[in-house]
């Protein structure tokens, strides 16, 4: 054989081996981490399509490191399709020579008494300090905060209508949950004062045992009545009401078919059910028909945001809803974006496509955003809400909602009805905002709601504009990877019914300026 066959034929091989090894490995996370049955998985197949997700990508990262002493770029490896490009960019890759870094072996004082004994062969030898583990994984957030750049948990000191005062400079709040403006609103604020007087701070315990008063079950009611359901119940956080209901819902013998941007909340309430997650592209109802269809024979449950809350867009319900009823899956959605938004009347999604009520099966919110306060809560058939509250193991074993939320959540619900001017101003504040964004050259993503995410090509740029934006008195949130995909950064805005043309006007003559210098616009 000439020398250049052979060598071709040693590439060929290689490849060839470096592709069975991540299909080896990929095959092994399904089948023992995502608890996925066996597929079949060409070199073609989109890794995408897989369902792996940052974790899974994680372990494939470390399993492959360990086995070919490469060091692949975790957020290089989410841009590649398949196996084959992976496989490539493998073998593109230098053999590294030196292991991990191994654990600095740090003496651990033991004190006098302990020198002074004998040591004996089975004295285990000094280990690594247990903290500097986690140490080690601060470096990306050192190294941001050596060079000034850590936008993040700013300390609010004042909030006065659309207005803050964070780390010292007063600032248009333009990264607020609040979208109709009530957390300073005179009802939720009595309402909270009344139930902390007449409660005290606290509760007595779980909502099972000693922890429901009369305003729990004021809400539970009202929120029933308001999602056009039967039934509803309050958890204490809306993270809290995605883990407990989802991993309640379903189990091991079970489907979960989810979009592949739903929100954190609800891919970890898939992890904890230990159901498989198949995910769909994003708001594709072609592939959420070809999951339905992989799912056949097993109780499913399909799981979307209304609103997405990193983008802004809105779920294809009544495509979804028609195909959960073709295949007799469970629909949940997560209105947490959509509760005094969508809607004529800011009831959420349901009105906003005038859907039927039982057409959605489970419908979670959260009180932290527009309805001022925090909990979160599910709605739904009377049988469903009752098995929830007698298995959740988030409602059973957590305290109750504290009373101030509970009623500044009741007051909120009663503001959105009693002043439907709020939601309309927040109509006519957004689409003045957008349209003053779009005429600058901003790209805007798919939005049309009041989560505004404006684009930004790269991390650098990401956090200059944010620095810009904060030193000009406007508070924008820079949203980076792993929040996002890398390629895909942004500063996320969120415009809301206290943003008036004067208040609207300054936060786009400060994001112009910001883009120009950044040279994100012209
Ligand atoms: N679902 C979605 C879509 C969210 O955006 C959030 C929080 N940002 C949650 C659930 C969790 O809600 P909470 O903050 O009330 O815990």
């Amino acid at each position: 054989m000439n020398p250049a066959a052979n060598a071709s034929l040693v590439g060929f091989e290689s490849k060839r081996s470096t592709r069975d090894l991540i299909r080896k490995n990929i095959l092994a996370y399904l089948r023992e981490e995502a608890r996925l049955p066996n597929q079949e998985i060409t070199d073609e197949t989109p890794l995408a399509q897989l369902g792996i997700d940052s974790l899974g990508m994680a372990s494939l990262n470390f399993a492959l490191e360990k086995e070919i002493s490469k060091r692949p770029n975790q957020e290089i490896m989410y841009e590649l399709e398949n196996i084959k490009q992976l496989a490539e960019y493998l073998d593109s890759l230098p053999v590294v020579t030196d292991s991990p870094t191994p654990p600095s072996v740090t003496p651990v004082n033991l004190g006098p008494s302990i020198e002074a004994q004998e040591v004996s062969p089975q004295v285990p030898a000094p280990v690594e300090d247990k903290i500097a583990h986690y140490e080690r994984l601060n470096g990306r957030v050192r190294a941001v905060k050596a060079m000034g750049l850590y936008f993040f948990e700013p300390e609010i000191t004042e909030h006065d209508g659309p207005w803050v005062v964070a780390d010292g400079k007063r600032m248009l709040m333009l990264g607020s949950y609040e979208y109709l403006g009530l957390l300073g609103h005179p009802r939720t604020k009595q309402a909270t004062h009344d139930a902390v007087q007449h409660f005290g701070t606290g509760h007595h315990g779980a909502r099972l045992l000693a922890g429901t008063t009369n305003l729990h079950r004021q809400l539970e009611a009202k929120l029933a009545k308001w999602m056009h359901s039967q039934d509803a119940i309050v958890f204490s956080s809306g993270y809290v009401t995605n883990l407990a209901t989802i991993s309640t819902l379903v189990d091991h013998n079970c489907f979960i078919i989810g979009d592949e941007w739903n929100h954190a909340s609800i891919v970890d309430g898939c992890r904890l059910s230990k159901a498989p997650l198949l995910t769909f592209k994003h708001n594709d109802m072609n592939s959420l028909a070809e999951r339905l269809r992989q799912a056949e024979g097993r109780r499913t449950l399909v799981v979307v945001d209304a609103v997405f809350s990193m983008d802004g867009d809105i779920v294809n319900l009544p495509a979804v809803i028609d195909l959960c009823k073709r295949h007799n899956a469970l629909l949940m959605v997560d209105e947490a974006h959509s509760l005094g938004v969508l809607g004529k009347t800011g009831h959420g999604i349901q009105e906003h496509f005038g859907v039927a009520d039982g057409d959605i099966d489970v419908k979670m919110g959260t009180l932290s955003k527009t309805l001022a306060s925090s909990g979160g809560f599910v709605a739904g058939r009377e049988e469903l809400v009752t098995y929830l509250r007698h298995h959740a193991r988030g409602y059973i074993f957590s305290g109750a909602l504290s009373t101030g939320h509970t009623a500044a959540a009741i007051a909120a619900l009663d503001v959105i009805d009693n002043e439907p001017e709020l939601v309309v101003q927040l109509r006519v504040n957004l689409f003045y905002y957008l349209k003053g964004l779009l005429e600058l050259g901003f790209d805007t993503g798919c939005t049309v709601t009041p989560i505004v995410p404006i684009m930004t090509r790269d991390e650098a740029t990401t956090l200059d504009m944010t620095r810009l934006c904060r030193e000009a008195g406007l508070f924008v949130v820079p949203v980076v990877f792993p929040a996002v995909p890398s390629n895909a950064p942004r500063l996320r805005t969120c415009i809301s019914s206290l943003h008036g043309k004067p208040e609207v006007d300054f936060a786009l003559e400060v994001l112009a300026k910001a883009g120009k210098q950044t040279g994100l616009i012209k």
